[in-house]
């Protein structure tokens, strides 16, 4: 195990709460207590258990100034989540005693931690793999059920078992091309290019099936993008309100939410949906409301899906005909709003933009159709009942090194075909190897390793 120096850093939000938890790694970790903490009679303590929590006061450094009453438990490297021996100090919940505790441990010796650097130090010791690290992130900022689920399944190692089983593959065809090559007489297992390429692209066909999950585990882990849009009045606000009324999200922060685009969270049988109630795209002259238009637009470019909203109670206008032009290369479905009026004046059927769309009739007011709009979407984006697969992928950085991969090993099946020298394909096979590798972080440079961690909250 490497060594490295301590570290510390609050690793609960920072605010009144309960509790708060400092947490220490790193070899000295128990050192740093000791000269901080004491027993509830006063004492030194001299022995820390594994796994043991002891209740007493963290004192200022050298003096009998009491900070706070707290319970410290400990846990010894390697069995720890870094790796690293372990401290964690629980105080009572207040930013400033929290604080206070963070600079004496500071002060005793220990260096604040950057983003991520727990997990950091539990991936540079080998007790988490790459992909495994980037789960634990994962993990803390799902806001639904699949995505925590999926997170779950990673972190377990799932994926990670299954890039590693990939490559085991690939490093033994590729010892038994170079040994056919290099060691003729031996007697080991010869390859022929007829079984180069038999076995290659069954490697092929189970990255691709990877590849293919992916569409919809980027949706599971960071859920769907939807832009509502349509002329004012026709019912946008109710239709987002409606939604929201069963099916809101828990949402701490939305960062970049402005007046004129209003971005919801929904929470659509364990899928995110995050809503966006644009604010029209008509032209204007308007300099803020020129903005605004500006970045409707942006959002559609955006957008996994489009809700386009008429009112089913007038008849199409221009602005609806503007609107329809602006959104007809999306992926979208028709919204017949107002349907309890009973006042059927709107004329969509000789639109050609329209023809092959699914069309649902509503009442945004009475919440009527809302849950064929919900089953809709469901249709459109999910094969199988949204079952969370143990195996999908839902990281983009795991997808890009996973298509590397695939194409390495096509242009290995290529090259297998055209020239029978079967040697030729294991420089191809080395590089499928390597792109598997920096899912797992066995091939991944320092600087992406840096950037993964620098994502990570202060203290995790
Ligand atoms: P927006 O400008 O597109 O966001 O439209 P709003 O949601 O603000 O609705 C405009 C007006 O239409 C309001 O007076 C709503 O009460 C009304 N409205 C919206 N949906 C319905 C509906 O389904 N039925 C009826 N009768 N009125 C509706």
């Amino acid at each position: 195990m490497k060594e490295f120096d301590t570290i510390c850093a609050i690793s609960t939000s920072l605010g009144v709460g309960g509790i708060s938890i400092i947490r220490i790694s790193g070899p000295k970790a128990v050192s740093i207590i000791k000269k901080i903490f004491k027993d509830k009679d006063g004492k030194v303590v001299n022995q820390f258990k594994s796994y043991s929590i002891k209740y007493g006061y963290i004192y200022k450094l050298n003096s009998d100034e009491v900070l706070d009453e707290v319970l410290v438990s400990f846990m010894k490297g390697p069995k720890s989540y870094t790796g690293e021996d372990v401290i964690e100090i629980n105080t009572h919940g207040g930013a400033f005693i929290t604080n206070r505790i963070l600079e004496e441990s500071v002060l005793a010796g220990a260096r604040l931690a950057e983003r991520g650097e727990f997990t950091k130090r539990a991936f540079l010791n080998g007790r988490i793999d790459l992909a495994q690290s980037e789960a634990v992130n994962d993990i803390i900022n799902a806001e639904t059920d699949s995505s925590a689920k999926a997170a779950i399944y990673q972190s377990k190692g799932i994926i990670s078992n299954k890039i590693k089983s990939l490559r085991e593959k690939i490093l033994l065809l590729t010892a038994n091309i170079e040994a056919t090559v290099d060691y003729p007489e031996e007697d080991l297992e010869e390859v022929t290019a007829y079984d180069g390429i038999k076995k290659i692209t069954e490697l092929s066909l189970e990255i691709n099936k990877l590849i293919e999950s992916f569409k919809e585990g980027k949706i599971i882990r960071d859920g769907l993008d939807v832009v509502i849009i349509g002329k004012p009045n026709v019912g946008k606000s109710s239709l987002l309100n409606s939604l929201l009324q069963e099916n809101r999200a828990i949402v701490t922060e939305i960062p970049g939410t402005t007046r004129d685009i209003i971005e919801e969270h929904i929470n659509l049988d364990g899928i995110l949906i995050k809503l966006t109630d644009t604010a029209g795209i008509r032209d204007t002259e308007d300099v803020i409301e020129k903005i605004g238009v500006e970045r409707s637009k942006e959002r559609i470019i955006e957008a996994d899906l489009i809700i386009l909203v008429f009112d089913r109670s007038s008849q199409l206008s221009k602005e609806d005909l503007e609107i329809i032009e602006s959104v007809k290369d999306k992926n979208f479905v028709v919204l017949l709003n107002k349907s309890d009026l009973n006042e059927d004046k709107i004329n969509i059927e000789n639109i050609p933009e329209l023809k092959d769309k699914k069309i649902i009739n509503i009442s945004a007011k009475f919440g009527e159709g809302i849950g064929t709009l919900k089953e809709e979407i469901k249709n459109m984006f999910f094969s199988n009942n949204l079952e969370v697969s143990a195996e999908g992928i839902t990281n983009l950085r795991h997808i890009e090194a996973l298509i590397r991969a695939e194409e390495s090993l096509n242009a290995a099946v290529d090259t297998l075909k055209n020239v029978s020298a079967v040697d030729l394909a294991s420089i191809d096979l080395k590089n499928a190897y390597i792109s598997l590798g920096e899912i797992t972080g066995e091939s991944t440079s320092e600087d992406i390793i840096n950037k993964i961690f620098e994502n990570f909250c202060l203290g995790k």
